[in-house]
């Protein structure tokens, strides 16, 4: 938790109910142990969607699709979202909760692998990406997704806090979780020195950071 505890119950207390479908969902990943976007996220993503109203999204890292349903709901009606997940255990709940979803294509691979075919076949590009993948792997996904990204274009990093650990000292940081913090501030300094992005990060949910493409 980065914000207290006291202030993110009464922030989570003002967000109004998901729909019952959505809702549903969620109650399952979280009996489920899977890492799905927080409510304070939520909420950021729908005001960011309403502001944005990007109209071709990818997602790198899918889950069980709820983010991606999500995603969906709270787009307008013609957006198409794109998302990438590689580990079969969570593709089986992701195809049966995307099935018949015609606005959301789901494939099916390595998101590093997926990104580069996207970047070699010049294929359109997105107007807004959410990275919710690998952590240990953000650095190694920020090439082809400022090729992908389209000038102007807007990308949202989860998890970038790391509960916080982010701040600590890299020897206070457990052997097991240090190479995903060395990668994590890597990705955060490119991030913030980088001529292509201006970016801010917020201490929402497990910390967001919001990158904007400054191509003309
Ligand atoms: N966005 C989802 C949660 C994603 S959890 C939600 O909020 O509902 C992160 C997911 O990324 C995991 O399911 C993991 O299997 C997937 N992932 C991690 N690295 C990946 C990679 N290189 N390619 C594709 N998927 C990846
Ligand atoms: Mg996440």
């Amino acid at each position: 938790m980065i914000v207290n505890e006291h202030i993110e119950g009464y922030i989570d207390s003002l967000i109004p109910d998901l729909p019952d479908d959505l809702r549903d969902l969620e109650e399952w990943a979280l009996a489920n142990g899977v890492p799905i976007i927080r409510k304070s996220m939520q909420q950021f993503l729908k005001v960011i969607l309403l502001e944005r109203n990007p109209l071709k999204i990818l997602e790198i890292g899918t889950a069980i699709g709820f983010s991606t349903l999500f995603l969906e709901r709270f787009s307008r009606p013609e957006t198409e979202i794109t998302t990438i997940e590689k580990v079969e255990m969570r593709l089986k709940d992701a195809r049966k909760n995307l099935a018949g979803h015609d606005r959301i294509r789901l494939i099916e691979g390595d998101a590093l692998t997926v990104l580069d075919n996207m970047v070699l076949n010049h294929t359109e590009r997105y107007d807004f990406i959410f990275l919710d993948a690998a952590k240990g792997q953000y650095p190694e996904f920020l090439k082809p997704i400022k090729t992908l990204l389209n000038p102007g274009g807007m990308l949202v990093t989860d998890n970038v806090l790391l509960e916080g650990s982010i701040a600590e000292s890299k020897f206070s940081i457990e052997r097991r979780d240090r190479t995903i913090h060395k990668r994590m501030r890597e990705y955060l300094y490119e991030l913030t020195h980088s001529d292509d992005f201006e970016t801010v990060i917020l201490p929402v949910g497990d910390g967001v950071a919001v990158s904007i493409n400054k191509e003309k």
